[in-house]
């Protein structure tokens, strides 16, 4: 069984075997979490990033994907860097959003994590709605947690998400 938990906070400041980061293709750093967490976490992680650019991801890591690298100095032995679709009005890319915490939870897995803290991936700049990305965060996790993973943490930076989460959560599964 893997519990669930939700925290209003700063994710680079969480305790977890695994942060998950709420990269760009590019691995190289953004804005929101990613910035955070290059800055918290120290050049180490960058390092990490460009080395998987070079041997494998020179076009940039696919929307949906997700993979590891060290955390530097945040309390943490490892970041999963995923990259979460933009929101399109006209188009339904929920499977991406799915896949980010599918794909995040099957590499912490495969790592041995047992501890993996999420943000609300897609919510901020690319501007995911932040009730249905709540859902979507909830109800992946639901069906794909599990193994060595004991605690799934969704780490909420501001008020609004941190509800749209605890409403998520109360829904049924
Ligand atoms: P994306 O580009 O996937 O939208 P962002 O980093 O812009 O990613 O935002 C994702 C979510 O994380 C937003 O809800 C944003 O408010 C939140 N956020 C930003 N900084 C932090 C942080 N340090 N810790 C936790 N959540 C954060």
């Amino acid at each position: 069984m893997t519990t669930i938990t939700l925290v209003h906070g700063d994710i680079t400041e969480q305790h977890a075997d695994a942060i998950v980061n709420a990269a760009n293709s590019s691995l190289l750093g953004g804005g929101g979490v990613d910035g955070a967490i290059h800055r918290k976490g120290g050049p180490a992680i960058l390092a990490d990033c460009r080395r998987l650019r070079a041997s494998h991801y020179g076009k940039g890591l696919p929307t949906g994907r997700a993979v590891a690298t060290t955390a530097g100095r945040l309390h943490a032995r490892w970041v999963i860097h995923t990259v979460g679709p933009v929101w399109q009005p006209d188009e339904d890319r929920s499977g991406l959003l799915a896949s980010c915490y599918r794909e995040s939870l099957r590499v912490a897995a495969e790592l041995g994590a047992a501890s993996v803290a999420f943000p609300a991936i897609s919510t901020g700049i690319y501007r995911w709605p932040v009730d249905d990305g709540a859902r979507v965060a909830v109800r992946t996790v639901r069906e794909a947690a599990g193994g060595p993973v004991a605690e799934v943490r969704f780490v909420l930076f501001d008020d609004v998400a941190y509800q749209a989460f605890e409403t998520a959560l109360a829904a049924a599964p």
